[in-house]
């Protein structure tokens, strides 16, 4: 493994250098053989060799590993020191397209940011997180991606003793809105202009030489969260702990410790067991990544206009207020496709409006109600029209949506098959997800298996994976969710 490690050697301050902690027996259980070889990672000596690595037990030669340091509103408040408590960067690695990726454990042991946590983690949130974010990668969607699930060969202590793991998982960096809050928290202006030069250098190489970079900077930022929550939205995807601390300023989705994906289409959807106010509810979304870009512009206040700090809030209020509309053009995009609109119309968003309102009355399926669309275009939308438990309100929105398609150009074939290839059949189900980690925690990991094969392959229809697209049965109790486990 050639480690870069510029985050160690470029951001001092923000970070505490740590070692991971001995495990009586690591395992790789599951590797990530694609990812691997996207990081010129040796497969074979990964398998004979990695897990001690891995997981953190042994300091690969040329790594300088370290807890990342940040702050971040969590649910609204503000905590001035958080940090990596059960998580250890060993460095970047240089990809086969040249771009440096993170290599970061969660479950590696306690650090100085473990706040009386145990630095560890359990079986089955590693496999969850491994599962869906995989899952959203191949779904489109900016995401850390998982490398590898580690058994560390001890039992961890939560509500019972459960086998304990590693994930080790690669990100374009771990750079959150927190990491800023950190330092503007703390420093003057100086370290807070490393770690935008720094940011600026690993994702916006372009805004490098800019006299304004930093308001540009942030203008980037806005744009990939707005871009990023358009995708979750799209899939009926809530990630559950939306704190500024778990928002990348890479656009990527980071922790995927509570989120579900919707069954039936409902704005108020909350799985999350501490969320009792549905602050991170699935409709709440983009006016949350919102907020949470606001807390970024705040730290980068010094940055943009140092001798005028009245200069540098209205134009990072400008930079904010385009949010609402940025978002909204990738969603519109997204929803259109999903309906297999070519072409834009000023109607289409009360097209799209309508079928939402028929789906949250109807309690409809929100990933098959879209999958099923196709069929309205291939002209058999019995299987769609059955998704509604009184159709009268979706027949008049289904001739409504007909006559939308007779202005489009594509013949019906292409464009059902369009369709197919955004609106995914296989997303990872709750209740799918759950009997994988339970048998998991037996040892067990065939219907992981299964399951990450189907939803990384999820827009092509498979006999073999047949219920592997339904959602929870009618009646079943509110699935729930936990952090930080
Ligand atoms: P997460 O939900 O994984 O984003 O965790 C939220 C915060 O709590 C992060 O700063 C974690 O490092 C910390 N944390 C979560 N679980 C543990 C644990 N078992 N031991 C120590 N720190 C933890
Ligand atoms: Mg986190």
């Amino acid at each position: 493994m050639q480690f870069q490690n510029s985050y160690a050697s470029e951001l001092e301050g923000c970070y505490v250098p740590w070692q991971g902690a001995e495990v009586p027996a690591p395992t790789i259980l599951r590797l990530n053989e694609a990812l691997a070889e996207e990081l010129s990672l040796d497969v074979a000596m990964l398998y004979a060799e990695g897990a001690p690595i891995l997981c953190g037990a042994h300091k690969p030669a040329g790594s300088q590993p370290l807890a990342m340091a940040y702050a971040g509103h969590q649910f609204g408040n503000f905590s001035p020191q958080l940090g990596d408590g059960r998580a250890l960067l060993l460095g970047e690695l240089r990809d086969r397209k040249g771009q440096l990726r993170d290599l970061h454990l969660k479950g590696s042991g306690a650090t100085p940011f473990s706040r009386g946590g145990d630095g560890k983690a359990a079986l089955g949130p590693v496999l969850r997180e491994y599962l869906v974010g995989e899952a959203m990668h191949a779904l489109g969607v900016p995401t850390t991606r998982a490398l590898a699930a580690v058994a560390t060969g001890e039992q961890v202590a939560r509500d019972t003793l459960l086998p304990g793991a590693v994930l080790a998982r690669v990100a374009s960096s771990h750079i959150r809105v927190g990491t800023f809050q950190f330092l503007a928290a703390r420093q003057g202006a100086d370290g807070l202009r490393r770690l935008a030069d720094y940011s600026i250098a690993r994702h916006f190489a372009d805004l490098a030489d800019s006299s304004d970079r930093y308001f540009e900077f942030l203008q980037r930022v806005i744009a990939r969260q707005a871009a990023l929550v358009a995708h979750w939205m799209r899939l009926g995807f809530v990630h559950g702990v939306m704190n500024t601390d778990n928002t990348t300023i890479s656009g990527e989705t980071i922790d995927y410790g509570p989120c579900a994906f919707l069954d039936a289409y409902d704005e108020r959807t909350v799985f999350s067991s501490i969320d009792h106010g549905g602050r991170y509810a699935y409709g709440n979304q983009p006016a949350v990544a919102q907020w949470n870009l606001a807390r970024l512009a705040e730290a980068l206040l010094p940055l943009i206009d140092a001798a005028d700090v009245d200069a540098a809030v209205a134009r990072a209020t400008e930079a904010l207020q385009a949010f609402p509309g940025v978002y909204q053009g990738y969603w519109l995009d997204a929803m259109r496709s999903k309906l297999g609109l070519r072409t834009a119309q000023d109607d289409d968003l009360t097209l799209i409006n309508a079928l939402l309102e028929c789906m949250g009355d109807a309690g409809a399926d929100f990933t098959l109600t879209f999958r099923r669309a196709a069929d309205i275009v291939r002209q058999q939308p019995a299987a769609f029209v059955a998704i509604f438990n009184e159709p009268a309100a979706v027949l008049a929105w289904m001739d409504r949506y007909r006559a939308r398609l007779a202005q489009e150009p594509l013949d019906e074939r292409t464009r059902a098959a369009e369709m197919d290839r955004v609106n995914p059949l296989y997303i990872p189900r709750n209740d799918k997800v759950e009997d994988a980690l339970s048998q998991a925690h037996t040892g067990d990991l065939s219907a992981f298996d299964r399951l990450l094969d189907a939803v990384t392959n999820p827009y092509e229809a498979r006999a073999d994976l047949s219920g592997y697209e339904l959602g929870a049965p009618p009646g079943a109790a509110p699935y729930r969710t936990f952090c930080g486990t």
